[in-house]
């Protein structure tokens, strides 16, 4: 898929980096503050409590999801 630019493995380790500090993420490529989602998928029930994130850049497109486990407050 060469119409879909991806961040590099060291992109998304920074991405994810500051993610879990503290948002806003700017993006690595044209530091545009990228906009998070958080993706459902229905998961309740299930018996674990796992969260994903989609950061996606408005201005380059690029996008990454992660997996974020949730701490004890809720
Ligand atoms: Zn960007």
């Amino acid at each position: 898929m060469a119409d879909r630019a991806q961040y590099t493995p060291d992109e998304l380790e920074a991405i994810r980096a500051v993610f879990i500090a503290a948002t806003p993420v700017p993006c690595p490529r044209c530091t545009t503050t990228m906009t998070v989602r958080p993706i459902g998928g229905g998961s309740f029930g299930l018996g674990y409590a796992r969260q994903r994130e989609w950061l996606i850049c408005p201005t380059c497109r690029r996008s990454a999801i992660f997996d974020v486990k949730r701490g004890t407050r809720n």
